[in-house]
């Protein structure tokens, strides 16, 4: 069995890709965004506006449980589905500067390893192909011309009844690609060994027959009848 590392920028289809990815395979997909936006939900309720590392590490200690559920892949926090509350506007114009510290970065990475003990995972987020599974069998890089993520997120919004304007959208994209790609601690970066896949014209379909044609050609003939 192999792992598969799948990052990029925000609002390039990486979810959906991974998690048809992983359900073609019969792997296990893990949404490592959703555990930062639940941290995100976590440390602002309990803190009043002022997000830093020390205060945030201090609410950490109350160790909070993140997990998915297993058939739905919802987000758990605390034993309660925060899958709706996660996907919210708040939370997206705060998950990157929380993303960023330091404390949030090393309390993820142990939930994140756990995750990954056993093979047969399609991991998707920022830093996976870097920091988390710097051995994966298969790395991915997703981008996408920004018209195209726009209009995607635009309307996935729009169908989850989240009215947001285009301009919106634009705005929350654009600034945490910038957070999230000058961060000192596992910024966004493309891994040495990583292919990059521009999703801009390709059909769902199709970015999922790509990444397993070429995890299967790279590294598991085994795979090849997925394809
Ligand atoms: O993937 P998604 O857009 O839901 O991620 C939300 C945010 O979580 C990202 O913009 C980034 O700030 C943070 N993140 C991260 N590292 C990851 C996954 C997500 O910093 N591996």
């Amino acid at each position: 069995m192999i792992n598969i590392a799948i990052d990029g920028y925000a609002g390039c289809g990486k979810s959906t890709l991974a998690r048809d990815v992983a359900a073609k395979l019969g792997f296990t997909f893990i949404d490592t965004g959703a555990l930062y936006r639940g941290i995100t939900l976590f440390v602002t309720n309990k803190l009043n506006g002022i997000v830093d590392d020390q205060s945030v590490l201090e609410v950490l200690s109350q160790k909070p449980t993140l997990v998915f559920e297993p058939l739905t892949n919802h987000l758990l926090l605390n034993n309660i589905n925060v899958e709706t509350q996660i996907r919210s506007a708040e939370i997206a114009s705060k998950v990157s500067q929380v993303a960023a510290l330091p404390s949030v970065r090393h309390y993820l990475l142990n939930i994140q390893r756990d995750f990954i003990q056993n093979k047969g995972v399609v991991m998707e987020g920022r830093d996976i192909g870097t920091v988390i599974m710097p051995d994966a069998e298969a790395k991915f890089f997703i981008t996408a011309n920004m018209q195209v993520r726009v209009e995607r997120r635009f309307l996935q919004l729009k169908a989850d009844g989240k009215e947001q304007s285009r301009a919106e959208v634009e705005e929350n994209l654009s600034s945490r690609d910038y957070k999230d790609a000058t961060r000192s601690e596992a910024p966004l970066k493309l891994a040495s060994d990583a292919v990059v896949i521009d999703t801009s014209h390709l059909t769902r379909e199709e970015q999922v027959k790509c990444i397993i044609a070429l995890t299967a050609s790279k590294t598991d003939k085994a795979l090849l009848p997925f394809v």
